[in-house]
């Protein structure tokens, strides 16, 4: 019997792995996939996640120090910092790598296998794949969005999500990452350009709903336009989960990543707050398995630690964006606009708030902003008190109340 099985070879369940292989547990990663990592995603990645989860140099495709944020009825306006913010790296290599310290550390792959069924007992977990049924002491659920292993097990599912859609397209001159706004291309959300290898950029748009038929009429505009000559790849959808689980522990398990909703709801970005997130799983299971205590409250130590780093961000996060959603093309505009005036936009991308990966601190700026803030403000009060709240905090703002205050504006 294994100590650990690991659902999923994402950037989750890997690290997780790799965290405990190298402290010396017998693990088991199992995933459906053949090629690790080979998941619909952009592959940007935060300077700080490069920095606490180095990738090798020659998988990193561009650093991104800018960005051109179009809006509707605007010219572009432009985002530069004085240094990169990000990267954007070979996805299925940077997750592959993780991987591959795992397995150097001792832990098994079983790819190809598609876990059916887990089921907890008393003194173990049983995971039946289609070809066999393994059994361990403690299970990591890391089967990214959507799994219906959390609702076998009783822990539910994301309460909100939107759907991504993303292919690889051939562009002429497009040398920096450009984001679209406005209702006509991704009502509440965004699309993208991201550039990779040159003449390559990843194209893709967040939404609600009628994904692929959005990003169609996305990528047609930008091929009139004469950014993009052709798509290179067939456009796919995932899910992202915008809201994480309640509870992400039971007796013997815990959930990870995605599955969990570990996920930036601002841009729908998961791959840093997965790989922290199942650090926190390594660390609560060697403690439990050291006293031999697996049982649910010894092991919320781990929705503790994720809790207290992420919270505020997860909950900040979805206000905003919940927010962002009710904006008309007319108010993006404006608050564009607003933004783009004296000096703002370079203020921002120049203050110590502006992060990849941590964006409840940037919210709180803007909405200090005398107009930006003021109309955000009347439109949602309770944003402006969750994003200077010191602590992570649950307040969830209701349809009701952004409805309300959005008819003031
Ligand atoms: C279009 C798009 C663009 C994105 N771009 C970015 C980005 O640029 N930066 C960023 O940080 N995040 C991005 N994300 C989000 C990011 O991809 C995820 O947050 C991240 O991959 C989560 O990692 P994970 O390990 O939790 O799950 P995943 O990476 O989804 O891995 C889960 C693994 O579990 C396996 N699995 C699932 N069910 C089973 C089963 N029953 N049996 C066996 N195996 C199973 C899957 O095959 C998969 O390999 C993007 C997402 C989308 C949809």
């Amino acid at each position: 019997m294994d100590d650990v099985i690991v659902v999923g070879a994402g950037p989750a369940g890997n690290n997780a792995a790799l965290t405990l292989a190298k402290k010396g547990y017998g693990v088991t990663v199992i995933d459906s996939r053949e090629n690790i990592g080979d998941k619909l995603c952009t592959g940007l990645v935060g300077e700080e996640c490069f920095r606490r989860y180095p990738i090798d140099p020659s998988l990193v495709y561009r650093e991104i120090n800018s960005a051109r944020v179009v809006a509707p009825s605007l010219e572009g306006i432009r985002f530069e910092t004085p240094r990169p913010v990000a990267r954007v790296v070979n996805r299925v290599a940077y997750v592959s790598s993780f991987a591959d310290r795992a397995r150097e550390a001792g832990a098994q792959y079983l790819l190809g296998q598609r876990v059916a069924q887990v089921e907890q007992r008393k003194d173990r977990v049983t995971v039946v794949t289609n070809d066999e049924t393994l059994e361990a002491r403690a299970l990591v659920l890391a089967a990214g969005f959507g799994s219906q292993l959390n609702r076998q097990l009783g822990l539910g599912e994301a309460s909100d999500y939107v759907v991504g859609v993303q292919a690889l397209v051939e562009t002429e001159g497009l040398e920096e990452v450009e984001v679209y706004v406005g209702r006509d291309v991704a009502p509440g959300f965004f699309a993208w350009l991201v550039p990779t290898q040159p003449g390559f950029a990843l194209a893709g748009l967040l939404v609600r709903k009628n994904a692929l038929e959005r990003f169609d009429k996305f990528i047609a505009a930008r091929m009139a336009e004469g950014t993009v000559k052709g798509t290179a790849s067939k456009a796919t959808c995932w899910g992202i989960p915008l809201r994480p689980l309640r509870k992400t522990y039971m007796d013997r398990v815990l959930v990870v990543g995605d599955a969990a909703g570990q996920v930036k709801p601002t841009t729908g970005g998961g791959i840093f707050y997965s790989l922290m997130a199942s650090e926190f799983a390594a660390g609560a299971l060697d403690e439990a398995m050291q006293g031999n205590r697996l049982s649910a409250t010894q092991l919320s130590a781990y929705q503790k630690q994720w809790k207290a780093l992420l919270s505020k961000e997860l909950e900040v996060g979805y206000s905003a964006r919940r927010l962002f959603e009710y904006l008309g093309d007319s108010h993006i505009s404006s608050l564009v606009q607003q933004a783009s005036k004296n000096g703002f936009v370079a203020e921002l991308a120049n203050s110590p708030e502006v992060s990849f990966d941590w964006h409840s601190s940037m919210i709180g700026k803007i909405m200090g902003h005398p107009t930006l803030g003021g109309v955000l403000k009347l439109v949602n009060p309770l944003l402006a008190r969750m994003a200077k709240a010191p602590e992570a905090t649950e307040i969830a703002v209701s349809e009701e109340v952004m409805a309300e205050s959005m008819s003031r504006v």
